[in-house]
């Protein structure tokens, strides 16, 4: 089966913006999977659509077989988003941000707090549950951030640039918990404009550029390509 099922998704933002002309894209249960291109590309776009943040134009997305159109709480409730920017109230503390989080989910108030404290256990934050966001440094914010995704337990997790601006201590100690994460079956799928970070995590790929897939395929094979592409430049380059 797959996570995602995508087809012919498109997107005209009100002004008659065209962001996403058309992407298909399927994304296999249990994979590692990067989103990589430029800024303005259409990844939080996409992203956003999927998780049901914005919606769509036309076309058709499923998650886990659950269609978007017939069953959007299936679809939201099978996905754990952790946005390019965080813009709501820094001034909650962290076990809120989590619970309000549970709530936008349905789960009740008692379940919630048991799920909470999971999921700031799992991010090592429950020692911090009363510190309001504000007060955290960028990478315990995007930590937060995770845990926050993670509260209902999704089958996929979506993170949206989850490493810019991150210093590289930060980035590795994430990179290894998502690792872990995708180990234990949850499938992820990361949007990212460094390559480094594709390399690194994911196992496959596909380029967006101008709301459009310009390429899908496997890490290996388009690590490669490139090489090939540079070799042969070089070759040119010394002639
Ligand atoms: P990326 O995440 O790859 O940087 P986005 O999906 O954020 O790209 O944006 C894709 C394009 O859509 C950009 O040209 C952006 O300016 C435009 N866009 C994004 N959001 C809106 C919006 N709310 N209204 C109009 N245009 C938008
Ligand atoms: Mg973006």
């Amino acid at each position: 089966m797959f996570a995602l099922d995508v087809q012919q998704l498109a997107k005209v933002y009100k002004g008659g913006f065209q962001a996403l002309k058309g992407v298909d894209l399927q994304v296999d249960e249990g994979d590692f999977f990067a989103l990589l291109g430029p800024n303005g590309a259409g990844k939080s776009t996409f992203i956003g659509i999927v998780s049901s943040l914005v919606r769509k134009t036309s076309g058709r997305v499923q998650v886990f077989g659950q269609d978007l159109d017939e069953d959007p709480e299936g679809v939201k409730s099978s996905i754990g988003l952790v946005p390019q920017e965080f813009n709501f109230n820094l001034f909650l503390p962290v076990l809120e941000v989590v619970l309000n989080q549970a709530g936008y989910y349905g789960i009740p108030r008692r379940e919630a707090k048991v799920r909470a404290e999971r999921s700031l256990r799992q991010l090592d934050l429950w020692d911090r549950r009363g510190t309001e966001m504000r007060k955290l440094s960028g990478g315990l914010k995007r930590r937060l951030m995770i845990a926050r995704a993670l509260v209902h337990e999704p089958r996929l997790l979506i993170l949206d640039e989850p490493t810019a601006g991150v210093d590289i201590e930060i980035r590795r100690s994430m990179w290894s918990f998502l690792r872990e994460l995708n180990a234990k079956g949850t499938t992820i799928i990361l949007t990212t404009h460094y390559l480094e970070e594709a390399e690194s995590l994911c196992r496959n790929i596909a380029i967006i550029s101008e709301g459009a897939i310009a390429e899908r395929t496997s890490v290996a094979k388009l690590l490669g390509q490139l090489r090939t592409e540079t070799f042969v430049l070089n070759l040119k380059g010394s002639v």
